[in-house]
């Protein structure tokens, strides 16, 4: 029997919870809420456990994913594990700060490839 390929992608919904209510949303009627969202430390070995299984890129979605305060962490863990990040926000939380702050995380991916 053929082993599997890994798959190319993870796609981490690390939250539900959103500020805007499109009407065409897909996120699930029954939200979970923030206390059972996976924690930093959760998601960061998921992100271990997929770069590990083969996973190229990992998409950071929810809901909106800007209202973790850890996605920086997040993006960043993700960089160092050799995957490739993007994010799908609404962006309606995105400020500069944050946006420079995920932009230093996600550098560390440019920088930890080079080294390799
Ligand atoms: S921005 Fe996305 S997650 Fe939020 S309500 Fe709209 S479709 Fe749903």
């Amino acid at each position: 029997m053929r082993a599997l390929d890994p798959p190319m992608a993870l796609l981490a919904e690390v939250t539900h919870r959103c500020p805007l209510q499109c009407p065409y949303c897909s996120n699930p009627v029954e939200l979970d809420r923030v206390a059972g969202e996976l924690d930093t430390d959760s998601w960061c070995r998921v992100l271990d456990e997929a770069a590990a299984l083969g996973v190229l890129q990992v998409h950071f979605s929810g809901g909106e994913p800007l209202v973790r305060r850890d996605l920086e962490t997040l993006v960043g863990h993700a960089a160092r594990a050799g995957l490739y990040t993007n994010l799908i926000p609404s962006a309606v939380l995105l400020d500069q700060r944050r946006l420079d702050a995920l932009a230093t995380a996600s550098r560390r991916l440019r920088s930890a490839t080079k080294r390799t």
